[in-house]
């Protein structure tokens, strides 16, 4: 057996990665263990938004708003080709929140939160504007536009498990914490390969529960613990639409329930549409977009557009659940965002830490507030804001500076086309090249798996992204799945089973 780990993560969602990425960079030993693919959890279903949460200052969360805005600039910088700006147009619905209200608003966003590189507000007239062109004609007068960023989410997570491998932490997706018990000074961790069902045993000296909406459920099936807090289960569905409009902006509307959703291009060709709150029990890796959900985002966005949104145009739908800390609100919308700790620690025992609540968008926070929460048992102490001056994998590159990212792609592999060499580099920056590398003709790349996917990008994954189905490749570290056929997906499974991974059993 190896000698114990500074720390054990149970969970391979964003938190996890982040905080396994954190502790590593200070030297820490880690081990984290994710039971399927990483990212796979609530964090692969998100809205996609790093944002601060305009919503939520109505519940006066002025500390997570601030945070999530002080966020948006640095996880920019950090990573790209990840997360990008995206002005936001909020048009003054006459019969709901007032326009003074909205303003309001709209000004502390602009001012708690340190901007410094995201444009400001600006009063929109949608009558002239082109943002209310596919609005309804003469139903909306003024709006407000605002800056937030949108983030691909699961790759975020990929970015952050990568960088953490790189400083030495031990990533394991595919590898299920069935057991933990306490020895002494240590964790005993029984893992199992989900595969092939092999287990092992581990040592740590912490274990960090970031298992997101499993966190009660690990906590008393797996540990035999019962927690003092308790987790929310709030679900959120998407739907995705053929593109409604061809300018760049999303929309953000006000719902008569006091709710608000989004309408969010989506890769390129799509309109993401989200989200609904939905309070929900039983295992969280089977939920889905119900009919009911579907039917209250078609009808709340075409409350809004021109042209109504129907069924007939969604053309993938999604769900995931939110692992909320029960603050005993009364509705799942007014329940809180913010994350909560519980430290569990006897003297003379090792440390249990807890994760309840969070956003993709305070990740970063949240893994620095979780070691330092830690900073008795472990030396912690110091570097604690190092993840924001280091670019994630492939994020080495001006935060303004994709387009020329992209015509750089384009001079080295001058084969590809322009919609290829933009996808590259918004998936993997800078790591775009080196997977180009060697290739002189589009041949030199291999297998044509359709929608631009080659052998040359799939190996890739394979060998650096921990990737092991056609699934982790074209809805995960991809979304090549809104582009290629369900036969074109069933064929990418089987060359991956005949190919890669019969090569590797060899
Ligand atoms: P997860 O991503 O679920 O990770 C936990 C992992 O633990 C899972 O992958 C699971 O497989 C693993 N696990 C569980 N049990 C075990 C075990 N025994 N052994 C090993 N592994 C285990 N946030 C934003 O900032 N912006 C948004 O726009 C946004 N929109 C959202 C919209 C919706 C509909 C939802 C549901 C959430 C949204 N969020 C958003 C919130 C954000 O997605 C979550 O807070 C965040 O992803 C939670 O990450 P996590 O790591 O805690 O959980």
């Amino acid at each position: 057996m190896t000698r114990p780990y500074d720390i054990a993560i149970i969970g391979g969602g964003i938190n996890g990665c982040g905080i396994a990425r954190d502790a590593a960079g200070r030297g820490l030993s880690v081990a984290l263990y994710e039971m399927n693919d990483l990212g796979s959890g609530t964090s692969s279903w998100s809205t996609k938004l790093v944002h601060g949460g305009l919503r939520y200052l109505e519940y006066y969360e002025f500390r997570l708003v601030r945070e999530a805005l002080t966020e948006r600039e640095v996880l920019w910088k950090m990573a790209p080709h990840l997360i990008r700006p995206q002005r936001f147009v909020l048009p003054h619905h006459a019969g709901l929140r007032p326009a003074w209200l909205l303003r309001l608003g709209l000004f502390l966003y602009d001012h708690i939160g340190g901007r410094k590189l995201l444009p400001a507000t600006r009063t929109l007239d949608l009558a002239a504007d082109l943002t209310g062109t596919p609005l309804k004609p003469g139903m909306f007068q003024k709006g407000f536009e605002y800056s937030d960023c949108r983030v691909d989410d699961v790759r975020l997570v990929i970015a952050n498990a990568m960088d953490a491998a790189a400083l030495g932490a031990v990533i394991k997706p595919r590898t299920k914490v069935v057991r933990a018990v306490r020895e002494g000074e240590f964790w005993r961790l029984t893992v199992e390969d989900t595969r092939t069902g092999a287990t092992e045993s581990v040592m740590a000296k912490t274990l960090i529960n970031a298992s997101g909406p499993w966190v009660e459920d690990v906590l008393s099936a797996k540990l035999g613990i019962n927690a003092g807090a308790h987790v929310r289960l709030v679900q959120g569905a998407h739907i995705v639409v053929r593109k409604l409009y061809d300018h760049d902006r999303a929309y953000i509307f006000q719902n008569g329930d006091g709710r608000i959703i989004f309408a969010i291009p989506y890769e390129d060709d799509f309109t993401l549409i989200g989200t609904t709150d939905k309070d929900v029990t039983g295992d969280p890796a089977t939920v889905s977009a119900t009919p009911e959900e579907i039917a209250y985002l078609c009808t709340a966005a075409s409350d809004y557009f021109a042209s109504p949104v129907t069924t007939a145009d969604i053309v993938w739908t999604f769900a995931g659940v939110r692992p909320l800390y029960d603050d005993g609100a009364s509705d799942a919308k007014s329940a809180t965002r913010d994350y909560v700790f519980e430290l569990d620690q006897k003297p003379g025992s090792a440390p249990l830490l807890s994760i309840f609540g969070g956003k993709i968008t305070t990740y970063r926070r949240l893994a620095a507030a979780a070691l330092s929460r830690l900073a008795g048992e472990l030396p912690v102490a110091g570097r604690s804001t190092w993840t924001a001056s280091k670019p994630l994998p492939g994020g080495d590159f001006d935060a303004n500076g994709l387009v020329a990212l992209a015509a750089e792609i384009t001079k080295a592999a001058p084969f590809l086309d322009a919609t290829d060499a933009k996808r590259l580099a918004r998936t993997y920056g800078r790591r775009a090249i080196a997977l180009l590398a060697g290739a002189r003709t589009r041949a030199d790349l291999g297998e044509d798996f359709g929608a631009g996917l080659t052998e040359a990008e799939v190996r890739y994954l394979v060998a650096n992204e921990w990737a092991m189905t056609a699934d982790d490749i074209v809805w995960r570290r991809t979304k090549l799945g809104l582009r290629l056929s369900r036969a074109q997906i069933t064929s990418l499974d089987a060359w991956l089973k005949s190919t890669v991974f019969s090569a590797q059993k060899a």
